[in-house]
C-alpha cells in the first residue's frame, strides 16, 4: 500500500516536491552559509531550512511563526544553491515559503507598501523628504558634530550610519530622458533606474549613464519606471512582483531599446527573472522572456563592448565586494574587476571571501540586526586587510551596508560603484 503524503495547503501554490525532497544531508552547504557560520544552529542552515520545508509540506509541522522566522533569517545570498551537489536550491525554498506564508495569511502592510508606495515614484520621493530635510537643513551634521548619534541605541545608530550622503536632487530629475552618445552610435540602451539609485545614490547612476554615452550608446531613461519587485519577493508578495513586472515590461517595450541596462545588482537579478515569474501567464510569458533576455548589468554590458580606454588616472587602492545578486544570481564577477583594471593608477587588491554576503539582504539591519552586523563585521575585517582607499560594489544595498561597516570599524575608505571610478578616469581625461 502506498501512503499518500498529507496535502496541508490544498488551495495554495506550493513548491514542487522535487525542489525539497532530495536533500541527501551531506552538509556541503553548511560552511557556505553566513547565518549558519554565525549561529551554528542546524535550523539556521540551508540543510535545516530544507528539512523544515519538507516537514511543513508533508504536513508534519504547521506554518507557524517559528518556521516562517527561520525562512526570514535566510539572507537569500544563494551560496547554498551553488554548493549543493544534487541541485537543491535552499535559498529559493526559503523565498517560496515566505510566499506560502503570505498566501496563507496576507499581511495588510504589504498592500500599502508594495502595491501603492513602491508602485509610485512620486510617493517614494515624498517618503524620503524627512530624510532629505534631516540632512539638508544641517541636523545630521550637527548631530554628528555633537556626537548625539552616539546616544542612540546601537541598532538605530547603525541605521542612521547606513544612510549615504543623500543627494539634493534625485537621479530621475538629473538624468535626461535621452542622453545622446559620444561619437558614432553603436546601440540604444534602455536604462533601468532603481529606486535606491534614484533616491539615495544618484551619483552612481549619473556616472553609469555618462560612461554608457561615452562609449557610443544612446541612453533612454524612462522616468515612470516602477520598483523592480525584489522587496516584494523578499517579503513573499509575488502578486506585487508580477504587477511590477508587467508594468515595467510594457514601459520598456515602448523604448525600442537594443538592450536594457541597470547598475543595481538587485534590480538586474530580478529583471532577469521576469520571464520565470510570468512563465505561467499565457498573455505575458513570451513578452517577459524577451524582456529578461535583453537585461544586462552595467558592468556585464560594458565588458561586452569595445570600450574606449580612459586616459585619466585614479591613484588609489581599491578592493571589490561581490554582491550576491551579481556574482551568483547573474554570474557576473570578472566584468567589474576588468573595468577596474582598465584604470591607470588604480591598484586593485582582492579581498578574502569577496563573494561572501555582507549581511545586507535588503532590510536585515532592521529585522535581524545582530546577525546582519556579525556577518558585516567579518566582511569588514577582510576589506580592511587590503587597506583600501575605496571599496567598490555594484549594489546599492551592499554599498549602504559597507558604509555602515566602515563607520563601525573606523575604516577610512569610500564605498562606490565600480563604474563611478571608471567615470572619474574618463572625466579626468578631459
Ligand atoms: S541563501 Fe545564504 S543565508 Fe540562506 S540558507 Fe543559503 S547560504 Fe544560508
Ligand atoms: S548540500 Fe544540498 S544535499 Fe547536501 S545537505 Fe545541503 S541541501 Fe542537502
Amino acid at each position: 500500500m502506498t501512503l499518500e503524503p498529507a496535502k496541508p495547503f490544498p488551495n495554495l501554490e506550493v513548491p514542487a516536491e522535487d525542489e525539497y525532497l532530495y536533500c541527501i544531508r551531506c552538509g556541503a552547504c553548511l560552511y557556505t552559509c553566513p547565518t549558519y557560520r554565525e549561529s551554528r544552529r542546524e535550523t539556521d542552515s540551508p540543510r535545516g531550512r530544507i528539512f523544515l520545508a519538507r516537514k511543513l509540506l508533508e504536513g508534519h509541522v504547521p506554518l507557524g511563526a517559528n518556521l516562517t522566522e527561520q525562512m526570514y533569517r535566510c539572507l537569500a545570498c544563494g551560496a547554498c544553491n551553488v554548493a549543493c551537489p544534487v541541485g537543491n536550491e535552499p535559498a529559493d525554498i526559503a523565498l517560496q515559503l515566505r510566499w506560502l506564508a503570505q498566501q496563507a495569511e496576507p499581511a495588510k502592510w504589504k498592500e500599502l507598501v508594495f502595491h501603492k508606495v513602491l508602485a509610485s515614484p512620486g510617493l517614494m520621493e515624498a517618503g524620503t523628504i524627512p530624510l532629505r530635510m534631516y540632512q539638508l537643513l544641517g541636523f545630521r551634521a550637527v548631530a554628528n558634530a555633537l556626537r548625539l548619534t552616539s546616544l542612540l541605541p546601537r541598532q538605530l545608530r547603525d541605521m542612521e550610519r547606513q544612510l549615504p550622503r543623500i543627494p539634493a536632487k534625485t537621479a530621475r530629475s538629473q538624468i535626461p530622458a535621452v542622453t545622446e552618445p559620444m561619437g558614432v552610435q553603436r546601440a540604444r540602451v534602455g536604462f533601468f533606474l532603481g529606486c535606491a539609485q534614484n533616491l539615495l545614490l544618484s551619483e552612481g547612476s549619473q556616472a553609469s549613464v555618462r560612461v554608457l554615452a561615452r562609449n557610443g550608446n544612446q541612453v533612454v531613461t524612462p522616468r515612470a519606471v516602477q520598483c523592480c519587485g525584489m522587496p516584494a519577493i523578499g517579503y513573499g508578495d509575488w502578486d506585487a512582483l508580477r504587477a511590477f513586472a508587467r508594468y515595467n515590461i510594457e514601459l520598456f517595450e515602448k523604448l525600442d531599446a537594443d538592450v536594457i541596462v541597470t547598475d543595481c545588482a538587485t534590480c538586474g537579478s530580478t529583471l532577469k527573472e521576469y520571464g520565470h515569474y510570468l512563465s505561467g501567464d499565457q498573455q505575458w510569458a513570451e513578452r517577459a522572456a524577451d524582456f529578461s533576455s535583453r537585461v544586462r548589468d552595467v558592468s556585464e554590458y560594458l565588458a561586452s563592448i569595445e570600450l574606449t580606454k580612459p586616459s585619466g588616472r585614479v591613484e588609489a587602492r581599491v578592493t571589490y565586494h561581490d554582491p550576491c545578486h551579481l556574482v551568483r544570481a547573474q554570474e557576473v564577477s570578472s566584468q567589474p574587476r576588468e573595468l577596474l583594471r582598465m584604470i591607470d593608477g588604480l591598484e586593485f587588491v582582492e579581498m578574502q571571501e569577496a563573494d561572501w554576503c555582507c549581511g545586507s539582504a535588503g532590510t536585515q539591519i532592521i529585522t535581524h540586526y545582530e546577525t546582519s552586523m556579525a556577518v558585516l563585521d567579518k566582511k569588514m575585517a577582510n576589506a580592511a586587510a587590503t587597506q583600501p582607499d575605496y571599496i567598490a560594489s555594484g549594489c546599492p544595498g551592499c554599498q549602504m551596508q559597507l558604509t555602515v561597516g566602515c563607520k563601525r570599524t573606523g575604516l577610512r575608505a569610500r564605498v562606490v560603484h565600480p563604474v563611478q571610478l571608471l567615470d572619474r578616469a574618463y572625466r579626468d581625461s578631459g
